[in-house]
């Protein structure tokens, strides 16, 4: 499988997958894209498990890294880190499918593929560049770097360095970070907001200065954001797999549409729900569901991404995003795959904030996707009424698509079968959860986990347990502008 930036400009034009995954981003600051998409036998796929799943589109995509490497990849999904059975479920609540995705260490649906990706990454490394070591920067909005962080950990030839906005995440995750522990994992704060910190990272990671700098002490570095391929691409076998299940518990015939209504923020999980479709999966409409941070839901209407607008920090800290750095893949698809238009667009967007794509290119991702949005009041109005009327318990995130599933299918008159992508345990938002069910104010957040867990009779997930307790250390408290130097003064320096 052969891959190529959606800038247009790199050199090498055409890279295999070892070096995309090394790389995270690609030379011009474009990001690698699959020339073309293979077709998925998925009727074959009806008794399969869902690592043997994995197992085969891992194969077909990322065909120059090492058998064995993969098979150690896969054998995560099946090892009891993601509980006993299947690592993801799906569950029925009237109408509408529940697509559980935090059954994982750190509770959050990122698992999925930060799991797998430790294996993947020093694979491709020793292809791509024998010999050096690999430093992972990563700015998170509140999962991923807790994800990498667990993920990377004490793995061998890896450092993770994790950026998060300071006071931008909860209480639950920014602990989870703190405390990850092991010889190898940083976590630094950031003054601003998640698209300052997500900027000033990517600036940092094309830093020719800082590059050449830890090149000299035989240090890469490479990315653990959605920016990788190799975080995309094992989510879409959660696509794959609930589809086949949705046959096995009959909620649809073989070949009948599902649509996926998804939480989405940086637009990577949704994402790989339009590579499952693309690769012939019969998915019908992708729901792209957002906070009041809704900048995709306006573009999806109007064609025009415009980041001159507030920043609000939500109950779904995860979604809180302006510039989705995901959706570049989409637009290079959308725009006829042409490297030239995305450079101009991205332009405008660092030049204006904003950029306008033609009727045609807004008119095929209308072709797929459909977007709406959930204010703070609806998104604690459907956790109450959910959790009252089927005693389900959805996190913030997912009750944010789930109250764009049903408001898209009371708007559209569509009926087909519609799977809620629930993308974190409700226990990593417990404050905003409880209060949500209980219409009183909520204790602080570690008293309000275990509140929530009497209140509820669900159980605390493991990894969330004794969090107050553990030791916990960040290394530094920086200024956006500040990251290089540190990462250079921190790593480079003998
Ligand atoms: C990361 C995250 C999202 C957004 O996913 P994207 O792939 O960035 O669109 C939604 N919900 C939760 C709980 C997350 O951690």
């Amino acid at each position: 499988m052969l891959y190529e930036s959606t800038r247009g400009s790199a050199a090498p034009p055409v890279v295999g997958a070892a070096t995309v995954i090394t790389a995270g981003l690609a030379p011009d600051g474009g990001l690698y894209v699959p020339r073309t998409l293979p077709l998925l036998p998925w009727r074959d796929w009806l008794e399969a498990d869902y690592d043997a799943v994995a197992a085969y589109i891992l194969a077909l995509m990322l065909d120059d890294l090492p058998a064995a490497d993969r098979a150690a990849a896969v054998a995560v999904y099946g090892d009891g880190r993601f509980g006993a059975g299947y690592p993801v479920l799906l569950l029925q609540a009237g109408d509408l499918g529940i697509l559980e995705l935090w059954r994982g260490p750190t509770a959050a649906f990122k698992d999925m593929a930060l799991q797998v990706l430790p294996h993947l990454l020093p694979a491709a490394a020793r292809r791509a560049a024998a010999g050096q070591k690999i430093l992972i920067l990563t700015a998170t909005s509140g999962d991923t770097g807790k994800a990498a962080l667990e993920g990377f950990r004490d793995v061998p030839g890896t450092q993770v360095c994790v950026f998060y906005p300071d006071g931008g995440v909860s209480a639950v995750q920014e602990r989870q970070m703190l405390t990850t522990g092991g010889g190898n994992t940083f976590v630094v704060g950031v003054r601003g907001n998640f698209d300052l910190c997500q900027s000033a990272v990517k600036t940092a990671f094309t830093s020719e200065p800082l590059r050449a700098a830890l090149a000299e002490r035989g240090i890469l570095l490479s990315s653990a954001n959605s920016i990788n391929w190799g975080r995309l691409l094992p989510q879409i076998v959660y696509y794959v797999w609930a589809y086949l299940e949705a046959v096995r518990q009959k909620c649809v015939r073989p070949g009948q549409p599902v649509n996926f209504a998804v939480p989405t923020g940086n637009f990577g999980n949704i994402l790989a729900g339009w590579y499952a479709r693309s690769m012939g999966l019969p998915l019908g409409r992708l729901i792209c569901a957002s906070n009041r941070n809704h900048i995709l839901t306006d573009f999806f209407h109007t064609g025009l991404y415009d980041t001159n607008r507030e920043f609000y920090r939500t109950e779904s800290p995860s979604m809180d995003i302006l510039v989705s750095s995901n959706f570049e893949r989409l637009l290079y698809e959308a725009g006829g795959r042409d490297g030239g238009k995305i450079r101009r667009w991205y332009a405008a967007l660092r030049e204006y904030g904003r950029f306008r794509v033609e009727k045609e290119v807004l008119a095929a991702c209308q072709s797929v996707f459909s977007s709406g949005w959930a204010d703070e009041s609806d998104c604690r109005a459907v956790i109450r009424r959910v959790w009252q009327e089927r005693a389900y318990l959805p996190d913030p995130h997912t009750a944010v698509a789930w109250h764009v599933a049903e408001q898209y299918r009371a708007e559209s008159g569509d009926d087909t079968y519609t799977i809620v992508v629930s993308t974190a345990s409700p226990f990593k938002f417990a404050p905003a959860v409880l209060s949500a069910i209980t219409a009183a104010p909520a204790p602080e957040p570690f008293a309000a986990l275990a509140a929530l867990e009497r209140e509820t009779d669900w159980p605390v997930p493991a990894g969330l347990r004794g969090l107050e307790n553990k030791a916990a250390r960040r290394e530094a408290l920086l200024e956006p502008g500040e990251i290089s130097a540190w990462v250079e003064e921190r790593f480079a320096r003998p």
